[in-house]
């Protein structure tokens, strides 16, 4: 079997047995892309001889612990550009970035790091993690493994699409309306948006920093497992991260929904969903049925506000975190014959039309004299959903939806319509502005052949549950099949 065959599981097996080391891993996954990065496009940055350097290393350091007969490890993780990386470029898909190396590592790669982990490469993404489509990259857009007419889904597009093209076996990314799970759904792989403050964010490079949250994308529930374990924990650099003690996600994985109570908000069955992604959804969840969970309906009934509320509280808080760009510390530096001419070349022409439009609905709706009709009310909404959650966790365990409206769409479908980019997102923000997390599992492909995502909410700290019923999920599934690249 080829490595990129192989699940992270099934990887982790042979580094502790080890049959495989990760020079192997490096060497087997950037033959993989070299046979089909040309099509897919999902990294800004590959660098074989850096990532081998970096394997080389991790290795000697794993024989100089070799009292510790601690698991072992090794594997190159494919990290999203907004997340800081000591050696490689991180640009967050913008050209106002475009040559920055950050001095240090994020704390979730300096974790992986730490545990003999290292870094594949740099993935593609909507610039500064604004889009849903991975269209907005400054650089160039990545294409959908399973029809390289189509989007990859966004913002973590690069990461969702190097793991379903078996390119990479875990990818980082970031999630703050859902571009975790959004193109995990649209690229047939699992994508986990973990509890608000579950992963550290330090390091990660701020957009909207009340919804922010690292996560990892991978093939199966049980990679999904692992690496959560690898990156969740307490940070003191990130005042927003949680102390909670970090479980054995391992130990969740057990195919058993019995006495489980699963609800399905009927708010997220309304108009508009694709009905090949109601059927495949409704079908997943009958199989949890059959394995013993009681499933009912529940009302989430704010829902229909929360894309309102989202896009003004997510532009606003970008268009505060966004006004460090001035050129003047760092990246790209217009030309100007004084500081506000420098400013505004340097933000004109650093800046992608997504990105300024984001700035000017944040400008806005904080302004004076808006700021209560607008932002102030978007906030009221955020309480509202919260307690909509709050009170539908009463009564169920987990929430079971789609990920997803439709499957993936074509490249160029939406981006002159912002209205339909942003609508992608209807049940992914709810969970945002919430601070949940949910988890998105591939539940079935459309007539065409392209995948669709069962997405799984549950109260703060759930992970674990939720992995549960992903795993029992998958188990009744079977596997899931893999693009033909
Ligand atoms: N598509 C949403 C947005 O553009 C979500 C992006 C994200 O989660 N980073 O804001």
């Amino acid at each position: 079997m080829e490595i990129h065959e192989l699940t992270l599981t099934e990887v982790q097996d042979l580094l502790d047995r080890g049959e495989l080391s990760g020079t192997d891993l490096v060497e087997g996954l950037y033959t993989r892309i070299d046979a089909v990065e040309d099509k897919v496009q999902a990294f800004l940055e590959l660098d074989r001889e850096r990532a081998l350097a970096e394997a080389k290393e991790a290795g000697k350091a794993q024989i100089a612990r070799e009292a510790d007969p601690g698991p072992r490890a090794g594997v190159p993780v494919a990290v999203k550009d907004n997340v800081c990386t000591m050696g490689w470029k991180t640009t967050c898909a913008s050209r106002i970035l475009f040559n920055f190396r950050p001095p240090y590592d994020a704390t979730v790669v300096a974790r992986l790091r730490q545990q003999g982990h290292t870094v594949l490469g740099k993935t593609n993404m909507d610039e500064f993690a604004m889009g849903s489509s991975t269209e907005h990259s400054a650089f160039h857009p990545t294409r959908n493994p399973w029809d390289l007419t189509r989007v990859p889904g966004g913002s973590s597009g690069g990461s969702a699409a190097a793991v379903a093209a078996g390119e990479a076996l875990f990818a980082l990314g970031s999630d703050t309306g859902g571009s975790i799970r959004l193109p995990a759904a649209f690229c047939g792989v699992v994508g986990l948006k973990p509890t608000y403050g579950r992963v550290s964010r330090y390091g990660l490079v701020a957009y909207a920093s009340s919804l922010d949250q690292i996560g990892p994308i991978t093939r199966t529930v049980a990679d999904c497992a692992l690496a959560l374990g690898w990156i969740a924990g307490h940070d003191p650099l990130d005042s927003t991260s949680l102390a909670a003690e970090v479980p054995d996600y391992r130990t969740f994985l057990r195919p058993e929904v019995r006495g489980l109570r699963i609800g399905l908000p009927k708010e997220y069955f309304g108009e508009g969903l694709d009905p090949e992604v109601r059927g495949a959804v409704e079908k997943a969840v009958q199989q949890l049925e059959e394995g013993g969970a009681a499933v009912l309906e529940v009302s989430l009934p704010h829902t229909e506000y929360a894309l309102a509320a989202y896009y003004l509280i997510a532009p606003a808080e970008a268009s505060s975190n966004l006004a460090r760009y001035d050129g003047v510390r760092y990246g790209f530096r217009g030309e100007g014959s004084d500081i506000v001419e420098l400013y505004s070349d340097t933000r004109r022409r650093g800046f992608g039309d997504e990105v300024k439009r984001r700035i000017m609905l944040g400008t806005y709706a904080l302004s004076a004299g808006y700021y209560d009709a607008y932002y102030l009310n978007a906030l009221r909404v955020r309480t509202l959903i919260r307690r909509d959650f709050e009170a539908a966790f009463q009564k169920v365990d987990v929430l079971a939806c789609p990920t997803s409206p439709t499957v993936a769409f074509r490249l160029g479908e939406r981006t002159d319509d912002p209205m339909q980019m942003y609508l992608s997102d209807i049940y992914t923000v709810p969970v945002n502005l919430a601070g949940l997390p949910a988890l998105s599992v591939p539940c079935g492909l459309n007539h065409e052949g392209l995948p669709i995502g069962l997405q799984l909410i549950g109260p703060p700290l759930s992970e674990g549950r939720l992995l549960q019923v992903g795993y029992a999920y998958e188990e009744r599934r079977g596997p899931f099949p893999r693009p033909q690249l």
